[in-house]
């Protein structure tokens, strides 16, 4: 992809979700678009840059890290901001809370532990989301809801004082049956709106859904971040 193509397609992308918005009486600017800049080299990011797209996502904190720290060197990089959004061991969680401003992957209770272990000595308060496991064909996420609540109410009861619980997070299962993927982000909604209801105090507002095949249905959902991948910088190369 050349910068040009790039920045075209985050044009593109941002129309869509423009009219997606209007579509389903959104307002207007409701959803963010989150750049997935894995497998693309600082370049692509760079590019990205360019077009006044400042949020990145990235699921592997090894590569995330080298090339976050390259980026926030660049002139251009320092309004970069990056969330984590791959399913993070306990060992990366050092390095993920150093170069991002919220892990969106959190789904289990060692976790917390650990991002606010770090957080601390760093003295940095980070967001979180919590991921839901939502379709059956991916393996991330909290499986029940009653774990989830758990571990909301840990927050809710002062535990974490450098995690700011922000919003949830789920990838749809990777299939043609439309109405399969839209259960994936209604069941998100729903999550949210349970949570809200038990835990009025917590600012859980944003949901994470939505990627290049399907952010257009999570629009209709609700969603308020897509995390938008391949129709920005094309077909990896694992
Ligand atoms: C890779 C990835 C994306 C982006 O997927 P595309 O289909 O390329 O848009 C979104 N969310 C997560 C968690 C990912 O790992």
């Amino acid at each position: 992809m050349t910068d040009e193509e790039i920045i075209s397609n985050i044009n593109k992308v941002r129309t869509q979700i423009a009219e997606a918005e209007k579509k389903s009486n959104r307002k207007e600017g409701s959803v963010k678009l989150c750049a997935v800049s894995k497998f693309h080299p600082v370049e692509a990011v760079i590019a990205s840059l360019k077009a006044n797209q400042f949020l990145f996502g990235e699921n592997r904190v090894q590569e995330a890290y080298s090339k976050f720290t390259e980026i926030a060197k660049t002139d251009e990089g320092k309004n970069a901001e990056l969330h984590i959004i791959g399913s993070l061991q306990t060992n990366k969680v050092k390095k993920a809370v150093e170069i991002s401003s919220c892990i969106e992957s959190v789904d289990r209770t060692e976790l917390l532990d650990e991002i606010e272990k770090q957080c601390t000595k760093l003295n940095k308060t980070i967001e979180v989301f919590f991921e839901m496991h939502t379709g059956e064909e991916s393996k991330a996420g909290y499986v029940d809801f009653a774990s989830l609540q758990k571990d909301v109410a840990l927050c809710a009861e002062g535990k974490y004082p450098h995690i700011v619980p922000k919003g949830l997070m789920t990838m749809a299962p990777f299939t043609e049956d439309r109405e399969l993927i839209r259960k994936s982000f209604v069941t998100l909604r729903e999550c949210r709106e349970k949570l809200n209801a038990e835990f009025p105090s917590l600012p859980i507002t944003e949901l994470s859904m939505g990627m290049s095949n399907d952010y257009e249905i999570a629009i209709q959902e609700g969603s308020t971040i897509v995390r938008v991948g391949t129709a920005i910088f094309g077909v990896r190369q694992y």
